[in-house]
């Protein structure tokens, strides 16, 4: 497969009062056309920064400040407000964290629907009803029924559905989904991933998929990537990564699932926080936590070290010195 997203030693901060905060810290990932690639870490590990660095729908106290995110060989970092109107929603798009209170409460899911369509110069009317209702089919509701609700006259799954439907609607290359199902009930959450994998099986969409919950990732993706502090530590195919993790924090997220590990009894959770990410930890940012640290991680950044191909983990311990 061929790379759709090649994102390049990415460095976003965030101005805060207490200084800057390195959300994400020299991050390099390749998406490949037509997967779907997790990202996984701990609350506060740049996921959600990362994703709003691809779409480039940054808050204004953030920054860019070097790297680059090629899509298809242009650079969406260097590209300039009206350029990028062509790719964002168009070709990229998102379903955000915290998607459920994305709608407002005042319009029906139509009109929704219908500002979505003319904010990108769709004004035909019965296009956009029949591209909307074969969309939320697909994803298993009923238009008529949905399209003349408000948002309150629907489920947390049925709401999350309509979002993925408009980022759907667009036809876009790639989406990147934002924590999909972590506010709802356990059996929504099955219901609603069940559906993705549906999806990804008959549109064959490349799909970044961004969760704190490892468990997921084993379900719903083809390659995951293991972000720490604003660092990408660990990335590879799912299968390699669950049955030989590498990187020490990878091993401990994976330990710290019971549904993994097979009984709460086993489990063990990660000793420790992660750092501040305005002051974090010179060298590797792991170290403050990790049982393998040696010298050289208190001082120097671990290089990426590609153990075969697409297999590359950011670790002293697999490193030249
Ligand atoms: P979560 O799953 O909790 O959303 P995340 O892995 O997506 O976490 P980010 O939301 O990208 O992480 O946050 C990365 C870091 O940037 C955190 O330290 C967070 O506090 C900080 N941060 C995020 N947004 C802002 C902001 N608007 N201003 C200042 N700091 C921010
Ligand atoms: Fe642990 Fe060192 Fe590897 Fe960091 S670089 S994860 S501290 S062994």
């Amino acid at each position: 497969m061929d790379p759709i997203l090649e994102v390049r030693n990415l460095h976003v901060v965030y101005r805060s009062p207490r200084g800057y905060v390195r959300a994400v810290d020299g991050v390099s990932m390749t998406v490949l056309d037509g997967e779907v690639l997790g990202i996984v870490g701990e609350s506060g590990s740049g996921k959600t920064t990362l994703a709003l660095t691809i779409l480039r729908i940054l808050p204004s106290n953030a920054k860019i400040v070097s790297g680059s995110i090629l899509f298809r060989g242009s650079d969406l970092v260097s590209m300039d407000e009206n350029a990028l109107r062509d790719y964002r929603w168009k070709r990229i798009s998102m379903v955000p964290q915290a998607a459920l209170n994305a709608l407002n409460p005042t319009m029906k899911i139509l009109d929704h629907v219908l500002e979505t369509a003319q904010a990108h110069g769709i004004r035909d009317r019965k296009y956009v009803i029949e591209r909307i209702s074969e969309l939320l089919q697909m994803l298993r509701l009923e238009p008529e029924r949905v399209l003349r609700s408000y948002p309150h006259e629907l489920s947390g799954g049925m709401k999350q559905r309509v979002l993925i439907a408009l980022a759907l609607f667009l036809d876009p290359e790639l989406i990147i989904l934002d924590e999909p199902t972590t506010a709802l009930d356990v059996l929504t959450q099955r219901f609603i991933l069940d559906l993705l994998k549906d999806l990804h099986r008959k549109t064959g969409k490349t799909m970044i998929f961004i969760t704190h919950d490892i468990a997921i990732i084993a379900d719903v993706a083809d390659r995951v990537g293991v972000m720490y502090a604003g660092k990408m530590v660990e990335i590879g195919d799912v299968y390699t990564i669950f049955r030989d993790p590498k990187h020490p924090y990878t091993k401990a997220l994976i330990k710290s699932i019971p549904s993994l590990v097979g009984s709460v009894e086993d489990m063990k959770p990660i000793p420790g926080f992660p750092p501040d990410l305005i002051n974090p930890p010179p060298g590797c940012r792991f170290h403050p936590r990790c049982p393998y640290a040696m010298d050289v991680c208190r001082s120097r950044e671990p290089p990426a070290v590609e153990l075969r191909p697409g297999h590359v983990v950011w670790c002293w311990l697999y490193a030249k010195r």
